[in-house]
């Protein structure tokens, strides 16, 4: 499975500021064409209810498989992306493969998870962007309760001004936004105010090392107080382990999305799931 661990092209790799340069110039090149070569997939990654254990919504995240640079990183590719006006199309694209994908569950038959798709605040920003998160789910027709965006914290303003106009927008349509990276950004608190949000993800970096770390536990459990006080759901990212489960339930998270309950995996794997249930939990969800 392509993903972050299996990445052969490392932005952190070292080198000097020419080298880094003519790296993303090669990369940035690459990525143009990719597309067309259909180098890109979606794969997805279940969110489970911390109540049922059973799978509730899956992420889609994007891979990268090319010919010239291997697997790439979304985390080195989408920064590029980003700065060459490039992740206006693989955006449209992921949304739209997504959506896709949902059709695809419901015409089997299948119970569909919601989906939630990141989107970067460049796709945002281009003024006809909500029409088009129309026109793709009308395409797909798909209830627009079933989508949720997901926008990163750290790359949001608070105080911008189309960003939050166009997201307004989306909402109106029934689509759900959901807060990604909860905690990392510099002005997290002001974007609870000035933002009308369905959900908050909590990053990863608290939900790590709950147990062991008392500082991460009082930050996760403060975040969840105000998701519930703000009447949010709350979702809890990169769960690993047990001992996080139970911390997240006693303190009322709603959702996990992490290893624990399943890594990004092609659409197929996720339909397996579906069709036995849904379930993701081999045990751990016995009522206590
Ligand atoms: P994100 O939206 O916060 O997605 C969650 C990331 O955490 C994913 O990394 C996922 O594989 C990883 N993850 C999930 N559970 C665990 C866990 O238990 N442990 C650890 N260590 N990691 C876990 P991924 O797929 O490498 O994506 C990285 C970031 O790239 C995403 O973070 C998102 O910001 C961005 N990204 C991915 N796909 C897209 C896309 O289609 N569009 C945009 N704009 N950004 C995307
Ligand atoms: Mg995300
Ligand atoms: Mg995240
Ligand atoms: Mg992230």
């Amino acid at each position: 499975i392509a993903g972050a661990r299996g990445s052969t092209f490392d932005r952190k790799r070292p080198g000097n500021d020419v080298a880094t340069n003519a790296r993303e110039v090669a990369l940035e090149s690459a990525l143009c064409s990719a597309l067309e070569r259909e180098e890109f997939a979606v794969h997805f990654q279940p969110q489970a209810c911390l109540d049922s254990g059973r799978i509730v919504a899956v992420e889609a995240l994007l891979r990268w498989n090319s010919p010239k640079f291997g697997r790439v990183a979304p985390d080195t590719f989408i920064p590029v992306a980003e700065r060459s006006g490039a992740i206006v199309r693989l955006g449209e694209w992921v949304l739209r493969e997504a959506c896709a994908q949902h059709k695809r569950w419901c015409s089997k038959g299948i119970m569909p998870p919601r989906v939630a798709v990141n989107v970067s605040p460049i796709q945002l920003r281009a003024a006809d962007f909500p029409f088009r998160v129309a026109a793709i789910l009308r395409e797909s027709r798909m209830p627009a309760g079933w989508l949720e965006l997901e926008l990163t914290e750290s790359q949001l303003s608070h105080d911008d001004q189309p960003v939050l106009r166009a997201l307004e927008t989306i909402r109106s349509l029934g689509v759900s936004i959901a807060l990604d990276d909860f905690g990392t950004g510099f002005s997290s608190l002001m974007h609870l105010t000035r933002m009308n949000l369905d959900t908050l993800k909590i990053a990863r970096d608290f939900v790590q090392d709950l147990a062991g770390n008392p500082a991460n536990a009082t930050i996760v459990a403060g975040l969840l107080s105000i998701a519930r006080g703000l009447g949010l759901r709350a979702v809890a990212e990169g769960v690993e382990r047990e001992s996080e489960l139970a911390f997240l339930r006693e303190h009322g998270c709603h959702h996990v999305q992490g290893y624990l309950t399943g890594k990004p995996e092609p659409a197929d794997e996720i339909t397996h799931l579906l069709k036995a249930g849904g379930a993701v939990c081999r045990g751990r969800w016995a009522p206590t």
